[in-house]
């Protein structure tokens, strides 16, 4: 097997995934992927059947980081001849005087020229009487959110991958990294391979594999959880029926139509407890389920039912919640990303600009809000934010 190549991806969950779909479009045999479990695996931060994207974000810069994820998985879809987004629009809402302000939300759209609609109570319920809702809440509603399709999504950017001559292997966790000059060594069970550059896609494993490097992040990995409900009529919570709504308060909450599985999906936010990858278990927490169909009760009631199952899930924050997508400092052939418990709707745009890292050193938009050796970054016990 060949030992040599011009670029690895260690990783091939979501965004390892999207990275060796696009370097392979730019360098197709010249790219390996190593992942360390079987390929779609569930230990990780990135399968089940769907996530949300969306416009409406909180700074203009990720609002624009969001166009460019549509338009990254608009070209996996022209090319592997599948769909990965289903727009259902999506409905952001909350009491007027939420923790997590809905004028960031409105103004970062503004700014980015993204139209949203304003909506009271009265309204939202009208439009989709499966709300029931106080008077005091307001909604926005943006009607390019919607669902990226996560596991159809990974195995397409794979598929594609390796259609464009990529080798991925599975199986093979990456025991060591040395980088020396313009070479970096891979080593792993199943031998050593060398590449010029090395792109890091880890997720919960991001500290194991920087720490190769002599880095250490900040980071929390966190074991969330997301649950399916048999519905009593299901078909009220149809794709074109109902949207993918954030309750942008503290708890937040979240949750999907009908998709993938027999009812709609929801889940806490940032509501699971500090974990590793390693030890974590795969059951879920009764706690946290009680607080989800509470809310659900309250305000959804139509999509509480019989658990259809709780899926166990991990998140890999950084203090302040904002990616890490940058070459390592003191490394300048290695590039990473972390995905701070958001990126799936990202997962190809971060791809693509870890390739554009890999092939050219610099990337076609700034980078420096996702910096590695950003100040919080560099603190032991960094206050933490992770709603925003
Ligand atoms: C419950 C839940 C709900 C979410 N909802 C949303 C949402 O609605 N919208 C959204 O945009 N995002 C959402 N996210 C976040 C999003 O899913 C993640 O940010 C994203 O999937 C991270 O992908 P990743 O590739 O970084 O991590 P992973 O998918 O975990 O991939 C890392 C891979 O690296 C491999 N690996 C690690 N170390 C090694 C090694 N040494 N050798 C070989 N392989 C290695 C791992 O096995 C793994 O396959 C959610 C996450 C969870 C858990």
């Amino acid at each position: 097997m060949k030992r040599d190549y011009e670029y690895i991806v260690l990783g091939l969950g979501g965004l390892g995934s999207g990275a060796a779909y696009w370097l392979s479009r730019a360098a197709g045999a010249e790219v390996l992927g190593i992942e360390q479990f079987e390929l779609g695996h569930v230990r990780g931060e990135s399968q089940d059947h769907s996530r949300i994207i969306r416009l409406s974000y909180h700074t203009p810069e990720y609002v624009e980081l969001a166009k460019l994820a549509y338009d990254a998985w608009g070209t996996l879809e022209r090319e592997s001849g599948e769909q990965v987004v289903l727009k259902t629009g999506g409905l952001d809402f909350a009491p007027r005087d939420s923790k997590i302000p809905l004028d960031t939300y409105r103004n970062a759209m503004r700014a980015c020229g993204v139209e949203f609609e304003d909506l009271d109570a009265g309204e939202i319920m009208k439009r989709w009487p499966q709300f029931t809702l106080r008077d005091d809440i307001v909604g926005l509603f943006q009607e390019q959110s919607g669902i990226a399709m996560a596991a159809r999504a990974n195995e397409a950017h794979r598929t594609m991958a390796r259609a464009n001559g990529a080798t991925l292997i599975d199986d093979t966790p990456v025991t060591n990294i040395i980088t020396r000059g313009n070479e970096v060594t891979v080593e792993t069970a199943g031998g050593n391979y060398s590449c010029r550059k090395l792109v890091i896609a880890a997720g919960p494993w991001s500290n194991r594999a920087l720490g190769h490097l002599g880095i250490e992040l900040p980071l929390e990995v966190t074991r969330e959880q997301v649950t399916y409900f048999a519905a009593k009529r299901p078909d009220d919570f149809a794709p074109d029926r109902f949207p993918v709504w954030i309750w942008m308060d503290d708890p937040c909450f979240y949750g999907f139509p009908t998709f993938g599985e027999a009812g709609p999906k929801a889940a806490q936010d940032a509501g699971g407890r500090p974990v590793t990858a390693d030890t974590r278990d795969f059951e879920p927490e009764p706690e946290n389920l009680r607080g989800v169909e509470e809310f659900l009760s309250r305000h959804i009631p139509g999509a509480l039912g019989p658990i259809i199952h709780t899926k166990t899930c991990l998140y890999t924050l950084t203090p302040d919640r904002d990616f890490v997508i940058d070459t390592v400092p003191g490394h300048d052939n290695v590039v990473v990303a972390i995905g701070a418990g958001h990126a799936f709707k990202f997962a190809s745009q971060i791809g693509r600009l870890l390739s554009e890292l890999a092939v050219h050193g610099t990337s076609s938009i700034d980078l420096s809000s996702f910096a590695l050796d950003r100040p919080i970054l560099t603190m032991k016990n960094p206050p933490k934010n992770y709603m925003q």
